[in-house]
């Protein structure tokens, strides 16, 4: 049988000072660890930056993001900071797989709105605000998978369960509605055992895959909430987070053996053929720098291992 398919959540610390630089050195890093679907490292640092560049209502004050008005896209997809860099990878590495990165909308609600809103909005729980950034979403989604990237939506406080999260769940399919769901998936972190969220993410129709960490302290009982049964019968593929992002030092990381058995384990509960690709547990932007080539080494090894 082949090997299972490598990736990465996407975020890597900032390799240089310099942009498209900056971008080559995260591919070269990627490459050198023998991924199969790179990213673009997110190096743009600063995600609300780049959103309130692109979101009319969407602003950045004394570093502090405030929404002003109705959140739409500004000008068109193409010219979104994340569309840009993937198609200066495409154009330099045509033959790489690369998937790309977005925010969500509850979480790029959640991070742009928790601290000002002046008007528009009647506050953070305002479902129009999701809503609405759903809307902006759609049309970079769809630039991202007609330049031949995979999608990945990034709902990293989804597992936290908020008011309306069966509707926040369904934004997320409004996003990539029509899109080839094969391609796009979708990254929650933490703990998926709460708020039935994992039930809202298995009726996703849009959306193929499914991905969540299973080897960091908090998400280890992440492995009791899926099963065969229900990603088969709702027709959905596993990302499976199979070794820790949140080591402290080099004698933390997890072993080969150790994500080799934790793949095991996953395969166990879900089906080998169920699992889209083995990832790092979460991003790794802040992970230890020092630390992030050990982790994708013993990544690397424990999926050779695993077999
Ligand atoms: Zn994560």
């Amino acid at each position: 049988m082949a090997l299972l398919t490598t990736t990465t959540i996407g975020s890597l610390s900032r390799f240089d000072q310099d942009l498209p630089r900056s971008i080559d050195e995260a591919i070269d890093f990627q490459r050198q660890h023998r991924l199969d679907i790179l990213s673009d490292g997110e190096q743009r640092t600063d995600m609300v930056s780049y959103f309130a560049e692109a979101f009319e209502g969407l602003g950045v004050e004394s570093d502090t993001p405030v929404v002003t008005g109705k959140i739409a896209l500004k000008n068109g997809p193409e010219s979104f900071s994340k569309v840009q860099d993937l198609k200066y990878i495409r154009s330099k590495y045509p033959d790489l797989k690369i998937k790309t990165a977005i925010t969500g909308p509850t979480t790029l609600g959640m991070t742009c709105g928790s601290r000002k809103i002046r008007s528009y909005y009647k506050n953070i729980m305002d479902f129009r605000l999701y809503e609405d950034i759903s809307v902006a979403l759609a049309p970079i989604a769809k630039a991202i998978v007609d330049r031949g990237a995979y999608l990945q939506l990034d709902e990293p406080f989804l597992s936290q369960g908020y008011r309306d999260l069966d509707k926040r769940v369904e934004l997320l399919d409004r996003i990539v509605d029509g899109l080839p769901r094969e391609r796009v998936s979708t990254h929650v972190c933490g703990f998926i055992g709460g708020h039935g969220v994992m039930n809202h993410l298995l009726r996703l129709k849009s959306v193929s895959t499914l991905s969540f960490a299973f080897a960091g302290r908090i998400e280890k009982p992440n492995i009791e909430h899926i099963s065969r049964d229900a990603f088969e019968s709702n027709g959905k593929k596993l990302g499976a987070g199979c070794i820790s992002v949140t080591p402290l030092a080099e004698s933390d990381v997890n072993t080969p053996e150790q994500v080799a058995s934790k793949l095991k384990e996953i395969a166990g509960r879900v089906g080998r053929e169920n699992i889209a690709y083995a990832h790092p547990d979460c991003g790794m932007r802040a992970t230890n720098k020092s630390l992030v080539p050990i982790i994708l080494r013993n990544m690397r090894a424990g999926v050779d291992l695993f077999g």
